[in-house]
């Protein structure tokens, strides 16, 4: 392999928003044979809405006091729900991969899992997120959300099918939630409820079992797994860890551009050898 030769594959994918690290990276796309997609801001906008209440309509606003102290697109999409005027929270904290917690108005708040606000699941057939709310260590309802799946992921599904690539969704949602976006994109290996510090782990088990990983991600959760990944990608938006993180990153924001990168780079290795 030439160097030259190499950095015209690289400038190449440039004019197609795709920024590739070095050109090393070119080497890994030869042998990967699966592709673990990161859900919420990846495969779907990662911009979430508050679709539904269950319970009393006050859980919306105390939740959101607490939230409003979170980074998460769940935080947001609840603060945004319940408008403006909210009471100070204090002690927040937030537990990654779990839930938020606050005091509002004396009353301790927890916003999250079931298993983190001590509630219990319920069933979830229109495939929402779902985080439920306990207001003095009783759960009092939930919140549900939905995110929009991007307009160009099942035909960037096919496309990496296409490439040879077996994609895997993973995601710290529900399994209902998680199964739903599978099913829309093509996808029907699934692996959910996966808290962010084990995100990673699964990338290793899958290479214990011989499989060579691409990884797409865009979240802090997500920046171990793309560096142990055999190619790391970051979606342009993505947090800027995510973006350090990985190899290779889709300006676009547009998962066609990961099947674009694969072939191009492919195709460049080929000219060269
Ligand atoms: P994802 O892998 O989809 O980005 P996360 O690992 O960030 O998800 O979160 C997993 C789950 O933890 C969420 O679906 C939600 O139930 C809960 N959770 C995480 N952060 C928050 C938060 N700020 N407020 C409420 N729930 C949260
Ligand atoms: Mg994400």
């Amino acid at each position: 392999a030439t160097p030259t030769a190499l950095l015209v594959g690289t400038g190449r994918g440039a004019q197609r928003g795709i920024l590739i690290k070095g050109p090393e990276v070119l080497e890994s796309t030869r042998t990967v044979d699966t592709i673990v997609l990161d859900k919420t801001g990846t495969v779907t906008t990662g911009r979430l809405a508050v679709v539904g209440t269950d319970g009393p309509p006050e859980i919306l606003r105390y939740a959101a006091a607490v939230e409003a102290g979170s980074e998460h697109p769940i935080g947001r999409a609840i603060v945004a729900a319940a408008g403006g005027d909210l009471p100070p929270v204090t002690d927040f904290r937030a537990v990654p991969g779990r839930g938020v917690r606050g005091t509002v108005e004396g009353h301790e708040v927890l916003v999250g899992r079931a298993e983190f606000t001590g509630g219990a699941a319920d069933a979830n057939e229109a495939g929402h997120t779902v985080v439920t709310v306990a207001i003095d260590q009783r759960v009092r309802g939930a919140l549900r959300l939905a995110d929009d799946i991007r307009p160009s992921s099942r035909d960037a599904v096919a496309a990496l099918r296409g490439l040879g690539l077996r994609p895997v969704l993973l995601t710290g949602d529900n399994l209902a939630a998680a199964r739903k976006v599978g099913a829309s994109v093509g996808i029907d290996e699934v692996i959910a409820e996966v808290l962010p510090a084990d995100k990673v782990d699964t990338v290793k088990r899958l290479q214990d079992e011989g499989r060579v990983v691409a990884m797409v991600g865009d979240g802090v959760n997500d920046a171990a797994a793309l560096a142990q990944a055999d190619l790391g990608l970051a979606m342009g938006a993505g947090t800027d860890v995510a973006i350090e993180a990985a190899d290779l990153t889709l300006v676009r924001d547009d998962l066609t551009a990961a099947a674009d990168a694969i072939r191009l780079s492919r195709r460049t290795l080929r000219v060269i050898k």
